[in-house]
C-alpha cells in the first residue's frame, strides 16, 4: 500500500504541476497502472489512493508541488518539460528545404496575442523544414493603411523573436493585379459593376444577377480603365464571375478590385484602384512561392474563391490550411474591437496593460518565449475555444519565477513600533535558490507591515516580520504597537512582509479583464498604494520582479517608480 501511496504522490506531483497547480485522477490512475502493471486488478484500491493523495497534492502551491516533485522524482520534472516542448505536428505535403509559409497583417493597427498565434506558427514552420518564412504586408486598402502600423508591426514581431527571410507590401504587386485583373476581363470571367451598394446586396442575398452582370467584354474594358481615371470612391467595382446560385455566398460573384482614392502610406496618389483581400490573399501567396499559407478559420467560406480565382488565372494552388482564431476571456483578441476602445478612451491606447496587444502584453510582465510556448500549446486545431488568461500566466510564471529578483513591498501599509527592537543589519538574498545576489537592509524600531495582515492578528498574538525575528502584538489602533519576541522561528506563526522607514511610496496597477461577458468591466483597471523597499529604487525600467507574497511585478519609471501586476 505504502508503495501505491508513493508512486501516487510522484504522479499526482507532476500531473498538478503539469496543469497549473490541479492533479487529476484519472491521468494519475492511468500513470500508476502504465508503471506497475501488476497493480491493473487493484484498479479500485489504486483510485481511492490516488483520490486521497490528489487531495492533499492540490492543497499545496504550485511552488510547494515544483519543489516536492523536484525532490521525490526529478526525472518527471525535466521530463515534464519535454513533454510539454510545444512542437507543431508535422505540414502536409511538406519537403525539407522547400516550405515557403507568410505572415500577412493588414498595417491597420497594433498587433495583438491573436497575430502573434498566425506569425508564430508561420515562422515556426518555416523553420521547422528550413524553408523561407516572409512577412508581406496587406495593404491594399489605403483607408486603413498607415505608416505607423508598418513600422509599429515590425518592431513588434522582432520582440516576439521573430526574422523573416523576405518583407514586401502587397500594394508594391499592384500593376501585376491589374494585369492579371484585365486577363480575367478579356475571358469573360469578371465584370464592372456600377449598381449601388445595397443593391448589390441584396441581389447577393436573393442570389440573383444584375444588368451589369450582362456587359461585353469590351465594355468591361472599357469600364475598367474609367475606374482608373475618371470614376471616384465607390462609384464602381470588379467583380468575378462566379455563381450566383450557389449554396456558400461567398461565391456569388464577390468584389475583386474597388475605387478608393485616398492617399496610400507608401503608394501615395500612384493608385486609386484596390484589390480587396479575396483577390490578393489568393493571388499573392501564389505567385510569392508561399507553400503552406494559414489562415483563421472565419474565411474556410472563402476557400472557394480562393482555389476558383487561381484557377481562371492559371496560377499554382498553395495548400491552404487553417486554424480557429484565439480568444480570451475577458480580452478583446481583435483589432476591430481594440480600436473602439481606444477612440472612446475606455483604455489608454495600443500599449495600454489590459489590452492583448504584444505591447499591452510586455508592459505587463509577459515574455516572448512564454507568448510562443502559450501559442504552441494551442496548437494547429481548428476547434474554436476560449480560453483564459491565466494559461498564458501559468506559462510565463515558470519562465520568469527562476529570474526575478525578491524585494519586500507592503501593500496598504500600516505603522508599527516595536518595543526592545534589537536593530538588526540583515544580508537578505534576492532569490530563494537561485544565486542573483543579495541586499543589506538595517532595521530600527519602526516598520510598515500591510493592512489585510493587520486586520488578522489579535492583540497579544505573535508574528514574524519574516526573515526577521518575532512580535507580539501590544496594541492595534490606526498604527500598531509591538514588543520584541525573540528570534527563534516558532511554528503557526504567520510570516509577514515589511519594510523599514527607508522605503518609499510606490504605486502597482492591476490589470483586470477589460470585459464581463460583452460588458467593459469599468473596474478593469486596479490600483494599489504600497511602500517598497529602497533597494527596488535601483531597478532599471522593465525589470520583472517579484514583490514576495504580492505577486510579479514589472517596473515602469513614470515620474518616479510604478509596477504594473503580472501575476501571482
Ligand atoms: P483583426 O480583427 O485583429 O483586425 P484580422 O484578421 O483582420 O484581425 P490581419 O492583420 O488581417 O487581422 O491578420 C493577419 C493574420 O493574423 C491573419 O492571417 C489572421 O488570420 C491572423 N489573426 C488575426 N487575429 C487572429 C486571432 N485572434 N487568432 C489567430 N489568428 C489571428
Ligand atoms: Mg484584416
Amino acid at each position: 500500500m505504502q508503495e501505491i501511496e508513493r508512486i501516487a504522490k510522484k504522479y499526482a506531483l507532476q500531473n498538478a504541476v503539469q496543469h497549473n497547480g490541479k492533479s487529476n485522477a484519472k491521468a494519475v490512475v492511468g500513470k500508476i497502472i502504465a508503471e506497475k502493471k501488476e497493480y491493473r486488478e487493484k484498479a479500485k484500491e489504486i483510485y481511492i489512493t490516488a483520490t486521497k493523495v490528489i487531495q492533499e497534492v492540490n492543497r499545496l502551491t504550485l511552488e510547494e508541488q515544483t519543489h516536492l516533485l523536484e525532490k521525490l522524482a526529478p526525472e518527471l520534472l525535466v521530463k515534464e518539460k519535454k513533454e510539454r516542448s510545444f512542437e507543431l505536428p508535422p505540414l502536409p505535403n511538406a519537403e525539407e528545404g522547400k516550405v515557403v509559409t507568410r505572415f500577412p497583417p493588414e498595417p491597420n493597427g497594433y498587433l495583438h496575442i491573436g497575430h502573434a498565434k498566425a506569425a508564430i506558427i508561420d515562422y515556426e514552420y518555416a523553420r521547422m523544414y528550413n524553408g523561407i518564412f516572409i512577412l508581406r504586408f496587406d495593404d491594399t486598402n489605403p483607408e486603413n493603411a498607415s505608416k505607423e502600423y508598418y513600422d509599429a508591426q515590425k518592431e513588434d514581431l522582432r520582440w516576439l523573436g521573430i526574422r523573416w527571410d523576405k518583407e514586401y507590401c502587397t500594394s508594391s504587386n499592384l500593376p501585376k493585379h491589374y494585369q492579371l485583373a484585365e486577363d480575367l476581363i478579356k475571358k469573360g470571367y469578371a465584370y464592372v459593376c456600377v449598381c449601388s451598394q445595397e443593391s448589390i446586396r441584396k441581389n447577393r442575398f436573393e442570389g440573383k444577377a444584375c444588368k451589369c452582370r450582362e456587359k461585353t467584354v469590351d465594355e468591361n474594358l472599357s469600364l475598367w480603365e474609367k475606374m482608373h481615371s475618371e470614376m471616384g470612391t465607390g462609384e464602381a467595382i470588379l467583380r468575378l464571375k462566379g455563381d450566383l446560385s450557389s449554396s456558400n455566398t461567398a461565391m456569388r460573384d464577390p468584389t475583386l478590385f474597388r475605387i478608393i482614392d485616398v492617399e496610400h502610406p507608401i503608394q501615395g496618389n500612384k493608385y486609386r484602384v484596390w484589390s480587396t483581400y479575396d483577390f490578393a490573399g489568393a493571388v499573392e501567396d501564389s505567385i510569392s512561392g508561399v507553400t503552406h499559407p494559414f489562415r483563421t478559420k472565419e474565411y474556410e467560406l472563402r476557400d472557394e474563391v480562393y482555389f476558383y480565382l487561381l484557377q481562371l488565372l492559371n496560377l499554382r494552388k498553395p495548400h491552404l490550411m487553417e486554424f480557429s482564431r484565439l480568444s480570451i476571456e475577458g480580452m478583446p483578441v481583435s483589432k476591430r474591437k481594440i480600436k473602439p476602445l481606444i477612440e472612446k478612451g475606455l483604455v489608454k491606447g495600443y500599449d495600454d496593460f489590459r489590452l492583448p496587444t504584444l505591447r499591452g502584453l510586455k508592459r505587463r510582465g509577459i515574455v516572448p518565449e512564454a507568448i510562443k510556448q502559450f501559442v504552441l500549446s494551442q496548437g494547429i486545431s481548428k476547434v474554436e475555444s476560449v480560453v483564459t488568461f491565466d494559461q498564458v500566466e501559468a506559462i510565463n510564471r515558470k519562465i520568469i519565477d527562476e529570474k526575478a529578483k525578491r524585494f519586500f513591498f507592503v501593500p496598504n501599509p500600516v505603522k508599527l513600533t516595536v518595543e526592545g527592537a534589537t536593530g538588526e543589519k540583515k544580508r537578505l538574498k534576492l532569490h530563494p535558490n537561485v544565486d542573483l545576489g543579495s541586499r543589506e537592509i538595517e532595521t530600527g524600531d519602526v516598520f510598515f507591515i500591510p493592512k489585510d495582515d493587520v486586520d488578522h492578528l489579535r492583540v497579544g498574538e505573535v508574528f514574524r516580520l519574516k526573515d526577521l525575528y518575532n512580535v507580539e502584538i501590544l496594541e492595534k489602533n490606526k498604527t500598531v504597537k509591538g514588543r520584541f519576541a525573540g528570534k527563534t522561528l516558532m511554528k503557526n506563526t504567520s510570516k509577514i512582509q515589511w519594510v523599514t522607514e527607508e522605503s518609499f511610496p510606490m504605486t502597482v496597477y492591476i490589470p483586470r479583464p477589460l470585459f464581463i461577458g460583452d460588458k467593459y468591466n469599468p473596474e478593469s483597471l486596479k490600483k494599489v498604494e504600497g511602500y517598497a523597499e529602497n533597494a527596488v529604487k535601483n531597478l532599471k525600467e522593465g525589470e520583472i520582479v517579484q514583490f514576495e507574497r504580492f505577486g510579479f511585478v514589472r517596473i515602469e519609471k513614470d515620474n518616479g517608480l510604478v509596477g504594473i501586476f503580472a501575476h501571482k
